[in-house]
């Protein structure tokens, strides 16, 4: 078999803490992630291809090296040993870009998953994460999935059980910013809230989601104060999330529900009030799969 196509789920994050530097700058977080049944999907064949060849469709995303998967490639490459061979990825692109969903991190990690199968490297999934981590912070998670105590900068994962019966809404306004400004501007200076890491994971553990979505925080919200996001979160409150809490860098916002009905209405309310990237979401057990 010389291709292979898999699913990507998105990334959202119940809670962010940052808690310090590392040597090289990078911030060292602890998280709560959780992988969504919002996916991309991505289909990697090997073949007489000049080096890496990326399709998507989606003009935003570029077709070079700048792209997380031709990193992903290159990382697979040099840490195997193996000889390089034309590899072509197509991405079909359902995570928003510059959301805070991880939606780059998830493309490479389902390149790095697909390069193990078709290559028949026989790596671990730790093994693949390490590469990973190479990448991109998030990547590690994209390729395990599920829910997860994440520490680090991201590369320290304890898996979480499942949880119970929940659905998401999931909204991108119409503003989009790029994670590494978001950490260059944090100074941890002034934070009015931080979240209670141990609170949260304990409702996670218990299947509490009442008590989890009441606990959720993310300290990357003080960096912009966006008035788009408060907006948003509010809206979502009204419509009886039991909790709204910005992803990642942003600027998507999550809210959590226990009632799907709830959920519905809440996404019809966000669409008719214009925010057009709005999905209803169920949490998955699973990271970067093959389809
Ligand atoms: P994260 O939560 O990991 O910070 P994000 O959702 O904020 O991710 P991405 O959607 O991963 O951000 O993309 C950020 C930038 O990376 C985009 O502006 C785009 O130019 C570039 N990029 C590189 N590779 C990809 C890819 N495979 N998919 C989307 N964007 C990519």
């Amino acid at each position: 078999m010389d291709a292979i196509k898999i699913k990507a789920p998105a990334k959202i994050n119940l809670s962010i803490d940052v808690v310090g530097k590392r040597y090289d700058g990078y911030h060292l977080l602890r998280m709560i992630n959780q992988s969504i049944d919002l996916m991309d999907t991505v289909t990697v064949s090997l073949g007489e291809f000049d080096g890496v060849v990326i399709e998507c469709e989606d003009e935003r995303v570029p077709k070079d090296e700048r792209n997380t998967v031709y990193k992903a490639c290159r990382a697979f490459f040099a840490h195997t040993g193996r000889e390089p061979v034309g590899v072509r990825v197509e991405i079909e692109k359902e995570i928003p870009i510059e959301a805070g969903l991880a939606g780059g991190s998830a493309d490479a990690a389902a390149v790095l998953v697909a390069l193990n199968h078709l290559l028949e490297t026989g790596l671990s999934v730790e093994e693949l994460c390490g590469i990973g981590e190479k990448v991109g912070a998030d990547v590690p998670f994209c390729i395990q999935g599920g829910t997860a105590f994440v520490e680090g900068i991201g590369e320290v994962l304890s898996p979480l059980p499942p949880l119970p019966k929940c659905y998401f809404v999931v909204s991108k306004p119409d503003l989009s910013i790029r994670t590494a400004d978001c950490f260059r501007a944090f100074d941890g200076e002034g934070i009015s809230r931080r979240p209670d890491i141990d609170k949260i994971t304990a409702a996670v553990i218990a299947g509490e989601i009442g008590e989890m979505a009441s606990s959720m925080c993310n300290v990357l919200e003080e960096v912009g104060h966006y008035e788009q996001i408060e907006s948003l979160k509010a809206l979502m409150l009204r419509e009886d999330a039991l909790g709204a809490v910005m992803s990642g860098s942003g600027s998507a916002v999550v809210s959590v529900f226990e009632d799907k009905g709830d959920a519905k209405r809440c996404v019809r309310e966000l669409e008719a009030a214009g925010y057009a990237d709005t999905f209803l979401c169920k949490p998955v057990e699973y990271g970067c799969t093959i389809k």
